[in-house]
């Protein structure tokens, strides 16, 4: 058995790695296990959007949540530039919601209507203001500009996180675990070669965190939501210099030159990995429909990750009543980009036993637990028809155009 360690990491996406670069930086002694490779999962095929505005359907505690993290960025950024030489592209350049039914129009007015209330930037554009900001997206019938949101590239950032934590922690790729045995004061892992222990546990599994966490007493589902992306690259003398987003799909224009057209969300398709060409097709038609400029732009790639769905899709954070020495960082659905900066912190102040300020408490397993006993036959998870992870509510998502990707799996296409 391999010990002393005081900290264990369990798994490498960006969860994982942030709260493992944090922790080793405040002179812990940190090992990360991860499967299979770092990064290799949702994380790094994620859309690297930084979209706190754009997520968050009403204000609360998960709505301040994503602005707290989306400020951390800039200095999150230059930190990982500094240890790693690796820029991760972070943009503060907006994204642009485009209505292109009444109906979006006026979920779009009501989010910026809350959302300048509580102190947001958000603003109202005309057909003809899009036209000149984008002149290769569909004017619509007008949208709305956050300003403050933006993005990054993932490959980049879990590139960058891979070289921070192979210099900071001991690293073990490769190395699935297969069992977590709780113990008065410390915690013993096992994977299937070896056995490992340490004074405390961070798990940060991702979409295959559920089981840790039921296995824990935790009544929190945690379920793959898979979602299905692809990159086109515009033709010279066009392109977009900013996220656009409509109900059907979202645009990032990455500075490699290429835009990626994200995603379908599949509740119910489990840990599937296929690419399929029902939803290639829908992409694409959102595409051209989002941005008629880019209408013959030259197909790149596609691919897919499987998010962490839970319930809200909020995460569940920080230690485990019954076992203090284990810690909790999942659940984060289609914000674990965004989110990891200040999951880093969250999960440092409560590996140090710190007390947390009272904003992030909603996020902790006795919150989690006494929203549950409150909440009438199950209502409080918000969980999907078929029992997967909710979806996000609010704003431009309340229209939705759901397509049929197989029999068995709940498909649509959104941002996130
Ligand atoms: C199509 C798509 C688009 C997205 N776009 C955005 C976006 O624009 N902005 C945003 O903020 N978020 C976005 N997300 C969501 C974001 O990617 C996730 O919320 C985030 O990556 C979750 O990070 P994680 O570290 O929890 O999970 P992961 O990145 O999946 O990492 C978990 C790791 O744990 C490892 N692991 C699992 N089980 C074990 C085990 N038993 N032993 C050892 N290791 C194990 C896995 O191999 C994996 O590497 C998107 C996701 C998808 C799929």
């Amino acid at each position: 058995m391999s010990r002393g360690y005081d900290t264990i990491v369990l798994g490498g996406g960006a969860i994982g790695c942030t709260v493992a670069w944090r922790l080793a930086q405040a002179g812990r002694r940190v090992l990360l296990l991860e499967r299979g490779r770092i990064g290799g999962e949702a994380s790094g095929a994620a859309a690297g959007m930084l979209g706190a505005q754009l997520e968050v359907g009403a204000p609360g505690p998960f709505y301040e949540l994503c602005l707290e993290s989306r400020g951390m960025y800039p200095a999150f950024a230059a930190a990982l530039l500094e240890e790693t030489g690796i820029d991760i592209q972070y943009v503060h350049n907006g994204i642009l919601q485009i209505a292109l039914r009444p109906e979006e129009a006026e979920a779009l007015r009501r989010a910026m209507a809350w959302q300048t209330a509580q102190g947001g930037r958000a603003e109202w554009m005309d057909p003809q203001d899009i036209g000149a900001l984008e002149p290769d997206a569909a004017p619509g019938l007008g949208g709305v500009l956050l300003p403050d949101d933006g993005n990054v590239a993932a490959p980049l950032l879990m590139r960058a996180l891979a070289r921070a934590v192979h210099r900071r922690c001991e690293v073990r790729e490769g190395a699935e675990v297969t069992a977590i045995l709780p113990e008065p004061g410390s915690v013993r892992l096992r994977t299937a070669e070896d056995e490992f222990s340490a004074d405390t546990l961070v798990v940060a599994a991702g979409a295959w965190a559920g089981r840790f966490v039921s296995d824990l007493g935790i009544d929190f589902a945690i379920r793959p939501v898979k979602g299905q992306l692809l990159a086109v690259r515009p033709r010279a003398g066009h392109g977009i210099t900013r996220t656009l987003h409509t109900d059907e799909v979202y645009l990032v224009p990455k500075r490699d030159g290429t835009v990626v057209v994200g995603a379908t969300e599949e509740h119910g398709a489990g840990y599937n990995r296929d690419l399929t060409a029902d939803a290639m097709l829908h992409l694409l038609q959102g595409l051209r429909r989002a941005a008629p400029g880019l209408a013959d732009a030259v197909f790149d790639r596609a691919w897919i990750g499987l998010r962490p769905g839970s319930p809200k899709g909020e995460p569940l954070l920080g230690p485990v009543p019954e076992h203090p020495n284990v810690h909790l960082a999942v659940g984060h659905f289609r914000n674990g980009i965004l989110l990891s900066p200040v999951t880093g912190a969250i999960l440092a102040a409560s590996v140090a036993g710190e007390a947390w300020p009272e904003r992030w408490r909603p996020f902790s397993v006795e919150a989690w637990r006494a929203r549950s006993a409150r909440s009438v036959g199950g209502t409080e998870t918000g969980a999907a028809p078929d029992g997967s992870a909710a979806p996000m509510d609010g704003h431009a998502r309340a229209e939705r155009q759901p397509f049929t990707a197989g029999s068995d799996a709940k498909t649509e296409v959104q941002a996130g």
